[in-house]
């Protein structure tokens, strides 16, 4: 009896070439291509075979199960209270930079002047809108990131010569990445000056001649150095007659009050720095990139080195910068200007709409911080919804995913990084994660 049950289920079975007549499946092998979509049909033909599925059901459950997007990149909820947070993609890009972004997908005249149809300057708005927002810079050059910026004037200014660095700035950026290693990467060599908590012009003048290219002055961005301390400002370094190269890192480009210790490159350029490079994914707001701004003839020099087109960058990563610069707002700055009587309202209200739905939740006070992107030493007094520290792993498996941080045995989700728009999904995550159900 089984057995010619189990023999009528599988002649029952739809074949293979019929279940992918589905629409959605037929749309589903366009975008995540065809062997992903038969996979999914074999093992809900497997099913069926098994018994555990209707044969009618194959089609339905082969497309439920199809991952959701053509790329693994998954979205996530950054509720860390991290702002910056690197392994979680750093800035969020604007709507603004993201419809440039979709813009410029195709074709788009990167390297073209519509007007005369010649070749033009790959990167002009992107540069044009970062010279607007920093006049004392004179010109302005984009490359991958912020470690390829110093690559790219290490090698373009100082390979076979010396940089002279105070040890106080010879920094570790993340994930064992440090500085010299890089500098030095470049053929130049790095010239060590003063001690890790005191450098002053004199170790300078000591060591400059005619072997120094540069002189590097690091903003210490991960870090804060207290009590005996002294280094020397830009206004110094710039007496010694040699170019002075600030490294700034956050890519702040003009000085604002909510962190007035963070370095910009407007002031930069203005107290004497020759040239000053920066990431675009930190305080700036904008894509992973890296900004080279300063005098005209040495972004000149860089932009015509061989290696600016190893490091060149992409017609997307140049409109979504644009787009940031030109912009006011970024959803990093949003996050950074959230004021905790704000958060506070916005957690409670999460909480009551948990404890409706019988999850158990409260609101617990904390402390955000902006990242290893900038101001170090920074807090951001902040409201974090709090549960049970179970849920984290659930949380994470949802999509979008939810990535808080676990404290004294509670997970709590820090909104200052969560637009509001996005607390109902915040709040549909977490009745999921705690139900093992679809959230309400
Ligand atoms: C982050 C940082 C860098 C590296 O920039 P990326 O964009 O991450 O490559 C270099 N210098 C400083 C001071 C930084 O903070």
């Amino acid at each position: 009896m089984r057995l010619r049950e189990s023999g009528d289920q599988r002649r029952q079975v739809p074949r293979t070439d019929t279940v992918l007549t589905d629409a959605r499946l037929a749309s589903a092998s366009s975008s995540l291509g065809r062997e992903t979509v038969k996979e999914a049909v074999a093992q809900a033909q497997e099913r069926a075979r098994r018994g555990e599925l209707s044969p009618d059901a194959v089609a339905d459950a082969a497309a439920e199960s199809l991952p959701r997007r053509a790329a693994a990149l998954r979205p996530v909820i950054n509720a860390t209270g991290v702002v910056l947070h690197t392994n979680l993609g750093r800035a969020p890009l604007s709507d603004a930079a993201v419809e440039a972004v979709l813009a410029a997908a195709g074709h788009t005249d990167v390297e073209f002047d519509i007007e005369t149809g010649n070749r033009t300057r790959r990167g002009q708005g992107a540069a044009e809108a970062l010279l607007r927002a920093v006049p004392a810079a004179e010109a302005a050059h984009v490359v991958n990131n912020g470690a390829a910026a110093l690559v790219l004037v290490a090698t373009a200014l100082a390979a076979g010569r010396e940089i002279v660095v105070s040890r106080g700035e010879l920094v570790e950026i993340g994930d064992g990445f440090r500085l010299p290693d890089l500098l030095e990467s470049t053929g130049a060599a790095i010239r060590e000056v003063g001690t890790t908590n005191r450098t002053t012009v004199s170790d300078y003048e000591a060591v400059i001649g005619p072997d120094t290219a540069f002189i590097l002055k690091v903003h210490p961005s991960n870090f804060t150095m207290q009590g005996f301390v002294s280094s020397v400002a830009l206004e110094d370094l710039a007496g010694l007659g040699l170019p002075v190269v600030m490294d700034l890192g956050s890519g702040m480009l003009a000085p604002d009050p909510l962190l007035p210790d963070e370095p910009d490159a407007s002031t930069s350029l203005a107290a004497g720095a020759d040239l000053v490079t920066a990431s675009g994914d930190k305080l700036l707001g904008g894509p992973q990139s890296g900004l080279l701004l300063g005098r005209a003839d040495i972004v000149e020099r860089l932009r015509s080195h061989p290696l600016a087109r190893a490091l060149r960058v992409d017609k997307l990563t140049l409109a979504a910068l644009e787009a940031t610069v030109r912009a006011s707002m970024t959803p990093t700055w949003d996050a950074l200007r959230r004021s905790a009587s704000e958060l506070h309202a916005r957690a409670e209200g999460i909480r009551d709409a948990l404890r409706q739905a019988g999850v158990a939740a409260d609101v617990a006070e904390t402390v955000s911080v902006v990242g290893g992107g900038g101001a170090p030493g920074v807090e951001l007094s902040s409201w974090a919804v709090a549960l049970d520290a179970d849920l984290a792993a659930p949380l994470r498996r949802q999509d979008p995913a939810v990535v808080g941080r676990v404290e004294r045995d509670r997970l709590l989700l820090d909104l200052r990084c969560v637009p509001e728009d996005l607390d109902d999904a915040l709040r549909s995550a977490v009745v999921a994660a705690a139900t093992g159900h679809p959230g309400a």
